[in-house]
């Protein structure tokens, strides 16, 4: 499909699938099943992280109810500045959930710690972030994030929901791109 724009492959599909079924098992502990604050709530960040939202959600084997927000940070396509604008809110109140932020990737982590101040603002009963990749920088920010499905190295990956200029988010696979992509 998209072969010869595809560098390498970072992340295989099966590769994807087997993590994404440890950290469910492994966030699922955390989580008391019906506790009076009701079903984990989860928050995927559009639109990346919705490839992985839906594996994440179905692997967990506790309820979870779904809610989505869309933020843009200002920056060119391959990286955030920091400033983040909504761009779709969530449709409910989270006080008093139990609320797990799921994202597809952590760079510098700006659009993150934003987030987090932001939702916590809401007063949830917890807040708590589940990411499947992280890059180095990551290690710069204060958020601590307790579950990361792959450290990868420094380089801009697209798949599995990530895109560059909104293409290659459809691949089942987390690569990298040819240079060429890049200059074309
Ligand atoms: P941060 O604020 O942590 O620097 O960046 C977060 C957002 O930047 C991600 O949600 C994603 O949209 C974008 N981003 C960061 N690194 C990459 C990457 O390697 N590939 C793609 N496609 N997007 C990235
Ligand atoms: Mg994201
Ligand atoms: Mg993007």
């Amino acid at each position: 499909m998209y072969e010869n724009d595809i560098a390498s492959v970072l992340i295989s599909e099966e590769e994807i699938k087997q993590r994404t079924t440890e950290l469910a098992q492994s966030v699922a502990k955390r989580y008391p099943v019906g506790a009076p604050e009701g079903d984990l709530l989860l928050i995927g960040v559009l639109k990346g992280a919705i490839f992985f939202m839906t594996d994440f959600a179905r692997a967990l084997p506790i309820p979870t109810q779904m809610e989505f927000m869309a933020v843009s940070s200002y920056g060119s396509s391959t990286s955030s500045s920091g400033v983040v604008r909504i761009l779709k809110d969530l449709d409910k109140d989270i006080a008093g959930r139990h609320v797990l932020i799921v994202e597809d990737i952590i760079d510098s982590g700006l659009t993150l710690s934003w987030l987090m101040r932001n939702l916590s603002q809401r007063n949830p009963a917890s807040l708590e972030v589940v990411t499947l990749l992280r890059k180095p920088d990551a290690v710069k920010i204060d958020v601590d994030v307790a579950d990361v499905g792959f450290d990868i190295p420094n380089e801009f990956v697209v798949g599995y929901g990530l895109d560059y200029d909104e293409r290659y988010r459809d691949l089942p696979y987390i690569g990298t791109l040819h240079p060429k992509v890049y200059s074309s």
